[in-house]
Protein backbone atom coordinates (compact mmCIF):
# COMPACT_ATOMS: atom_id res chain seq x y z
CA UNK A 1 0.00 0.00 0.00
CA UNK A 2 1.42 3.46 -0.89
CA UNK A 3 1.30 6.05 1.58
CA UNK A 4 0.90 9.67 1.17
CA UNK A 5 3.59 12.08 3.42
CA UNK A 6 1.05 13.54 5.15
CA UNK A 7 -0.24 10.14 6.60
CA UNK A 8 3.09 9.07 7.97
CA UNK A 9 3.29 10.48 11.51
CA UNK A 10 6.53 11.69 13.00
CA UNK A 11 6.10 8.84 16.20
CA UNK A 12 3.81 5.79 17.35
CA UNK A 13 4.30 4.51 20.85
CA UNK A 14 2.86 1.11 21.28
CA UNK A 15 1.68 0.37 24.63
CA UNK A 16 0.51 2.59 27.24
CA UNK A 17 2.26 1.46 30.81
CA UNK A 18 4.57 4.16 32.03
CA UNK A 19 7.16 3.75 29.60
CA UNK A 20 4.55 4.16 26.70
CA UNK A 21 2.82 7.25 28.57
CA UNK A 22 6.21 9.19 29.99
CA UNK A 23 7.52 8.51 26.04
CA UNK A 24 4.08 10.57 24.73
CA UNK A 25 4.48 12.96 27.25
CA UNK A 26 8.27 13.64 26.22
CA UNK A 27 7.31 13.41 22.59
CA UNK A 28 4.08 15.68 22.99
CA UNK A 29 6.25 17.97 24.78
CA UNK A 30 8.50 18.31 21.95
CA UNK A 31 5.71 19.43 19.54
CA UNK A 32 5.59 15.21 17.68
CA UNK A 33 1.90 15.25 18.30
CA UNK A 34 3.20 11.13 18.68
CA UNK A 35 -0.24 8.82 18.61
CA UNK A 36 -0.01 6.11 21.45
CA UNK A 37 -2.14 2.82 20.63
CA UNK A 38 -2.92 1.40 24.37
CA UNK A 39 -3.22 -2.04 23.60
CA UNK A 40 -5.55 -4.35 26.14
CA UNK A 41 -3.91 -3.69 29.32
CA UNK A 42 -4.88 0.30 29.05
CA UNK A 43 -2.15 1.50 32.06
CA UNK A 44 0.02 -1.24 31.92
CA UNK A 45 0.92 -3.51 34.64
CA UNK A 46 1.15 -1.10 37.23
CA UNK A 47 -2.79 0.19 36.08
CA UNK A 48 -3.63 -3.47 38.13
CA UNK A 49 -1.38 -3.07 41.28
CA UNK A 50 -3.33 -1.66 44.54
CA UNK A 51 -0.99 0.41 45.40
CA UNK A 52 2.55 1.53 44.27
CA UNK A 53 4.78 3.11 47.38
CA UNK A 54 7.92 3.38 45.55
CA UNK A 55 6.92 5.97 43.01
CA UNK A 56 8.73 8.84 43.85
CA UNK A 57 6.42 11.95 45.09
CA UNK A 58 3.78 9.71 46.74
CA UNK A 59 5.18 9.28 50.19
CA UNK A 60 1.67 7.86 51.18
CA UNK A 61 1.41 5.51 47.86
CA UNK A 62 -0.78 5.41 45.14
CA UNK A 63 -3.36 2.86 43.32
CA UNK A 64 -2.16 1.81 40.16
CA UNK A 65 -4.72 3.05 38.42
CA UNK A 66 -4.95 6.51 39.61
CA UNK A 67 -1.51 6.75 38.66
CA UNK A 68 -2.07 5.64 35.18
CA UNK A 69 -4.80 8.25 34.76
CA UNK A 70 -2.17 11.02 36.06
CA UNK A 71 0.21 9.70 33.21
CA UNK A 72 -2.30 9.84 30.13
CA UNK A 73 -3.99 13.19 31.78
CA UNK A 74 -0.18 14.82 31.53
CA UNK A 75 0.16 13.26 28.15
CA UNK A 76 -2.56 14.21 26.75
CA UNK A 77 -2.47 18.41 27.83
CA UNK A 78 0.37 18.80 25.80
CA UNK A 79 -0.95 17.06 22.45
CA UNK A 80 -0.40 12.96 22.64
CA UNK A 81 -3.26 10.97 20.72
CA UNK A 82 -4.18 8.25 22.92
CA UNK A 83 -6.15 5.18 20.93
CA UNK A 84 -7.61 2.68 22.70
CA UNK A 85 -6.75 0.25 19.86
CA UNK A 86 -4.50 -3.09 19.87
CA UNK A 87 -1.76 -3.05 16.88
CA UNK A 88 -2.02 -6.44 15.68
CA UNK A 89 1.01 -6.97 13.11
CA UNK A 90 4.11 -4.10 12.43
CA UNK A 91 6.36 -4.07 9.62
CA UNK A 92 9.71 -2.82 10.02
CA UNK A 93 11.42 -3.93 7.28
CA UNK A 94 11.70 -0.43 5.72
CA UNK A 95 10.81 3.40 7.08
CA UNK A 96 8.37 4.80 7.60
CA UNK A 97 7.38 1.65 9.52
CA UNK A 98 4.37 0.18 9.47
CA UNK A 99 1.76 -0.93 12.31
CA UNK A 100 -2.02 -2.20 11.30
CA UNK A 101 -4.75 -1.64 13.59
CA UNK A 102 -7.93 -4.08 13.10
CA UNK A 103 -8.58 -2.59 9.92
CA UNK A 104 -6.03 0.19 9.47
CA UNK A 105 -2.14 0.37 8.68
CA UNK A 106 -0.68 3.13 9.99
CA UNK A 107 3.31 4.46 8.96
CA UNK A 108 5.71 6.19 11.48
CA UNK A 109 9.15 8.00 10.97
CA UNK A 110 9.49 6.50 14.64
CA UNK A 111 8.57 4.06 16.87
CA UNK A 112 8.76 3.36 20.36
CA UNK A 113 7.90 -0.22 21.58
CA UNK A 114 6.77 -0.21 25.52
CA UNK A 115 4.06 -3.56 24.95
CA UNK A 116 5.58 -4.34 28.36
CA UNK A 117 5.25 -8.07 29.60
CA UNK A 118 2.58 -10.78 31.28
CA UNK A 119 1.96 -12.77 33.88
CA UNK A 120 3.81 -15.83 33.03
CA UNK A 121 0.61 -19.01 33.27
CA UNK A 122 1.13 -21.98 35.78
CA UNK A 123 0.31 -24.50 32.38
CA UNK A 124 -1.50 -26.86 34.31
CA UNK A 125 -4.78 -29.05 33.70
CA UNK A 126 -7.60 -26.83 34.70
CA UNK A 127 -5.82 -23.09 34.54
CA UNK A 128 -7.46 -22.44 31.24
CA UNK A 129 -10.39 -23.42 31.61
CA UNK A 130 -10.82 -21.74 34.99
CA UNK A 131 -9.69 -18.22 34.31
CA UNK A 132 -12.19 -15.49 35.32
CA UNK A 133 -13.93 -18.49 37.22
CA UNK A 134 -11.37 -18.07 40.30
CA UNK A 135 -8.19 -18.38 38.67
CA UNK A 136 -6.52 -14.71 38.28
CA UNK A 137 -3.95 -12.91 37.54
CA UNK A 138 -4.36 -9.90 39.00
CA UNK A 139 -5.70 -9.38 42.76
CA UNK A 140 -6.84 -5.42 42.15
CA UNK A 141 -8.90 -6.65 39.34
CA UNK A 142 -10.86 -9.62 40.87
CA UNK A 143 -9.71 -9.57 44.99
CA UNK A 144 -13.35 -8.35 45.60
CA UNK A 145 -14.68 -11.37 43.70
CA UNK A 146 -13.50 -13.35 46.34
CA UNK A 147 -15.07 -12.29 50.17
CA UNK A 148 -14.56 -14.40 52.58
CA UNK A 149 -13.43 -17.14 50.46
CA UNK A 150 -10.16 -18.79 51.40
CA UNK A 151 -7.37 -18.25 48.45
CA UNK A 152 -4.04 -19.57 47.71
CA UNK A 153 -1.49 -17.34 46.11
CA UNK A 154 0.99 -19.31 43.84
CA UNK A 155 4.45 -17.60 43.37
CA UNK A 156 7.16 -16.67 46.51
CA UNK A 157 8.36 -13.25 44.59
CA UNK A 158 7.70 -9.60 45.30
CA UNK A 159 4.15 -9.62 43.29
CA UNK A 160 2.96 -12.69 45.15
CA UNK A 161 3.38 -10.85 48.58
CA UNK A 162 2.01 -7.73 47.63
CA UNK A 163 -0.86 -9.14 46.01
CA UNK A 164 -1.38 -11.60 48.74
CA UNK A 165 -1.47 -9.10 51.22
CA UNK A 166 -3.98 -6.89 49.13
CA UNK A 167 -5.89 -9.95 48.98
CA UNK A 168 -6.56 -10.28 52.95
CA UNK A 169 -8.69 -7.34 52.58
CA UNK A 170 -11.38 -9.73 51.19
CA UNK A 171 -10.38 -13.68 51.51
CA UNK A 172 -10.95 -15.26 54.74
CA UNK A 173 -7.61 -16.57 54.45
CA UNK A 174 -4.55 -16.21 51.79
CA UNK A 175 -2.31 -19.70 51.60
CA UNK A 176 0.81 -18.90 50.13
CA UNK A 177 2.09 -21.56 47.69
CA UNK A 178 6.00 -21.77 47.13
CA UNK A 179 8.24 -24.21 45.07
CA UNK A 180 10.90 -23.57 47.43
CA UNK A 181 11.31 -22.99 51.10
CA UNK A 182 12.72 -19.12 51.27
CA UNK A 183 11.23 -16.19 49.48
CA UNK A 184 12.75 -14.31 46.88
CA UNK A 185 10.51 -11.32 48.02
CA UNK A 186 12.25 -8.37 49.46
CA UNK A 187 12.48 -7.73 53.09
CA UNK A 188 9.89 -5.63 54.06
CA UNK A 189 6.86 -7.62 52.22
CA UNK A 190 8.53 -10.43 53.78
CA UNK A 191 7.92 -9.34 57.26
CA UNK A 192 4.56 -7.96 56.61
CA UNK A 193 3.20 -10.75 55.29
CA UNK A 194 5.06 -13.37 58.24
CA UNK A 195 2.89 -11.38 60.25
CA UNK A 196 -0.33 -11.10 58.49
CA UNK A 197 -2.61 -13.66 60.87
CA UNK A 198 -4.65 -14.31 57.91
CA UNK A 199 -1.60 -15.45 55.72
CA UNK A 200 0.10 -18.67 55.66
CA UNK A 201 2.77 -20.42 53.59
CA UNK A 202 3.40 -23.76 51.99
CA UNK A 203 7.20 -24.69 51.35
CA UNK A 204 8.38 -26.78 48.43
CA UNK A 205 5.46 -27.17 46.96
CA UNK A 206 3.75 -26.75 43.42
CA UNK A 207 0.28 -26.90 41.87
CA UNK A 208 0.26 -29.92 39.97
CA UNK A 209 -3.65 -29.66 39.01
CA UNK A 210 -6.49 -26.62 39.37
CA UNK A 211 -9.82 -28.82 40.14
CA UNK A 212 -13.68 -27.03 39.56
CA UNK A 213 -16.56 -27.47 38.06
CA UNK A 214 -17.08 -24.15 36.27
CA UNK A 215 -15.83 -22.55 39.45
CA UNK A 216 -12.46 -23.29 41.41
CA UNK A 217 -12.85 -26.03 44.09
CA UNK A 218 -9.06 -26.63 45.36
CA UNK A 219 -5.72 -27.55 43.97
CA UNK A 220 -3.98 -30.64 43.67
CA UNK A 221 -0.88 -29.86 45.26
CA UNK A 222 3.45 -31.67 44.49
CA UNK A 223 5.54 -31.77 47.57
CA UNK A 224 8.57 -31.66 45.53
CA UNK A 225 10.75 -33.04 48.30
CA UNK A 226 9.28 -35.89 49.41
CA UNK A 227 6.92 -36.40 46.21
CA UNK A 228 3.97 -36.70 48.34
CA UNK A 229 0.50 -35.28 46.73
CA UNK A 230 -2.73 -33.73 48.43
CA UNK A 231 -5.46 -31.83 47.84
CA UNK A 232 -6.34 -28.62 48.92
CA UNK A 233 -10.17 -27.19 49.34
CA UNK A 234 -9.90 -23.62 48.32
CA UNK A 235 -12.22 -20.83 46.32
CA UNK A 236 -9.54 -18.99 44.29
CA UNK A 237 -6.06 -19.36 42.88
CA UNK A 238 -3.60 -16.01 42.30
CA UNK A 239 -0.98 -16.88 40.28
CA UNK A 240 2.14 -14.53 40.28
CA UNK A 241 5.32 -16.69 38.84
CA UNK A 242 6.51 -13.96 37.01
CA UNK A 243 6.07 -12.23 33.43
CA UNK A 244 7.02 -12.69 29.77
CA UNK A 245 7.94 -9.92 27.54
CA UNK A 246 5.14 -9.04 24.87
CA UNK A 247 7.39 -9.24 21.59
CA UNK A 248 5.40 -11.28 19.53
CA UNK A 249 4.91 -8.54 16.91
CA UNK A 250 8.60 -7.88 16.60
CA UNK A 251 10.53 -11.23 16.48
CA UNK A 252 11.30 -11.13 12.63
CA UNK A 253 12.45 -7.41 13.29
CA UNK A 254 14.40 -6.44 16.03
CA UNK A 255 17.11 -8.47 18.27
CA UNK A 256 16.20 -10.02 21.23
CA UNK A 257 18.04 -11.50 24.01
CA UNK A 258 18.28 -14.66 25.30
CA UNK A 259 15.21 -14.46 27.51
CA UNK A 260 13.16 -12.91 24.55
CA UNK A 261 13.43 -9.35 25.84
CA UNK A 262 13.62 -6.39 22.93
CA UNK A 263 17.97 -5.82 22.64
CA UNK A 264 18.66 -2.47 23.14
CA UNK A 265 22.00 -0.05 23.70
CA UNK A 266 22.32 3.04 26.33
CA UNK A 267 20.50 5.25 24.43
CA UNK A 268 17.31 2.82 24.17
CA UNK A 269 17.95 2.19 19.87
CA UNK A 270 16.65 -1.16 19.16
CA UNK A 271 18.53 -3.33 16.42
CA UNK A 272 16.89 -1.11 13.72
CA UNK A 273 17.34 2.84 13.59
CA UNK A 274 14.45 5.16 14.43
CA UNK A 275 12.98 1.92 16.76
CA UNK A 276 12.94 2.14 20.43
CA UNK A 277 11.87 0.17 23.25
CA UNK A 278 11.86 0.99 26.76
CA UNK A 279 10.21 -0.56 29.86
CA UNK A 280 9.79 -4.23 30.70
CA UNK A 281 9.35 -5.23 27.08
CA UNK A 282 13.26 -4.04 27.12
CA UNK A 283 14.06 -4.48 30.86
CA UNK A 284 14.12 -7.92 33.09
CA UNK A 285 16.14 -6.79 35.40
CA UNK A 286 14.40 -3.51 37.26
CA UNK A 287 10.63 -3.63 36.49
CA UNK A 288 10.00 -0.62 38.35
CA UNK A 289 7.54 1.94 37.41
CA UNK A 290 9.96 4.79 37.66
CA UNK A 291 12.66 2.83 35.86
CA UNK A 292 10.20 2.28 32.93
CA UNK A 293 9.06 5.96 32.83
CA UNK A 294 12.54 7.02 33.06
CA UNK A 295 13.26 4.89 30.08
CA UNK A 296 10.45 6.14 27.84
CA UNK A 297 11.35 9.73 28.60
CA UNK A 298 14.80 8.71 27.26
CA UNK A 299 13.63 6.74 24.37
CA UNK A 300 11.05 9.63 23.11
CA UNK A 301 14.65 12.45 24.22
CA UNK A 302 16.50 10.23 21.45
CA UNK A 303 13.30 9.70 18.89
CA UNK A 304 13.32 13.48 18.88
CA UNK A 305 17.21 13.82 18.03
CA UNK A 306 17.01 10.81 15.64
CA UNK A 307 14.00 12.98 13.95
CA UNK A 308 16.51 16.17 14.16
CA UNK A 309 19.13 14.38 12.66
CA UNK A 310 16.87 13.32 9.42
CA UNK A 311 15.79 16.60 8.42
P1 LIG B 1 9.72 -12.77 40.25
O1 LIG B 1 10.52 -11.91 41.16
O2 LIG B 1 10.35 -13.34 39.03
O3 LIG B 1 9.18 -13.99 41.17
C1 LIG B 1 8.48 -15.04 40.59
C2 LIG B 1 8.21 -16.08 41.67
O4 LIG B 1 7.48 -17.13 41.08
C3 LIG B 1 9.49 -16.68 42.24
O5 LIG B 1 9.36 -16.86 43.62
C4 LIG B 1 9.59 -18.01 41.50
O6 LIG B 1 10.16 -19.02 42.29
C5 LIG B 1 8.14 -18.37 41.27
N1 LIG B 1 7.95 -19.17 40.06
C6 LIG B 1 8.41 -18.93 38.81
N2 LIG B 1 7.97 -19.87 37.95
C7 LIG B 1 7.22 -20.72 38.67
C8 LIG B 1 6.50 -21.89 38.35
N3 LIG B 1 6.43 -22.37 37.10
N4 LIG B 1 5.83 -22.53 39.35
C9 LIG B 1 5.86 -22.07 40.62
N5 LIG B 1 6.53 -20.94 40.99
C10 LIG B 1 7.21 -20.29 40.02
O7 LIG B 1 8.38 -12.06 39.74
P2 LIG B 1 7.48 -10.93 40.44
O8 LIG B 1 7.20 -11.26 41.85
O9 LIG B 1 6.32 -10.74 39.52
O10 LIG B 1 8.37 -9.64 40.41
C11 LIG B 1 8.87 -9.17 39.15
C12 LIG B 1 9.73 -7.94 39.35
O11 LIG B 1 8.91 -6.86 39.77
C13 LIG B 1 10.79 -8.13 40.43
O12 LIG B 1 11.95 -7.46 40.03
C14 LIG B 1 10.17 -7.49 41.64
O13 LIG B 1 11.13 -7.00 42.56
C15 LIG B 1 9.37 -6.35 41.01
N6 LIG B 1 8.23 -6.02 41.87
C16 LIG B 1 8.47 -5.10 42.85
C17 LIG B 1 7.46 -4.73 43.71
C18 LIG B 1 7.75 -3.73 44.77
O14 LIG B 1 8.84 -3.18 44.74
N7 LIG B 1 6.87 -3.48 45.70
C19 LIG B 1 6.19 -5.33 43.61
C20 LIG B 1 5.97 -6.28 42.62
C21 LIG B 1 7.02 -6.62 41.76
P3 LIG B 1 11.74 -18.99 42.66
O15 LIG B 1 11.87 -17.97 43.74
O16 LIG B 1 11.99 -20.38 43.10
O17 LIG B 1 12.45 -18.63 41.39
Amino acid sequence: MENNEKDIESVIILGSGPAGLAAALYAARAELKPLLFTGTEVGGQAATTSVIENYPGFPDGVEGGQLAELFTKNAEKFGARIEYDMVTAADLSKSPFKVSTYGKDHYAQVLIVTTGASANKLNVPGEKELTGRGVSYCATCDGWFFKDKKVAVVGGGDSALEEGLFLTRYASSVTIIHRRDELRAGALLQKRARENPKISFIWDTVVEEIKGEGAVSGLQLKDVKTGETRELAIGGVFVFIGHSPNTELFRDWLKLDEKGYIRIDQNMQTSVAGVYAAGEVADSRYRQVVISAGMGAAAAIEATRFLESQE
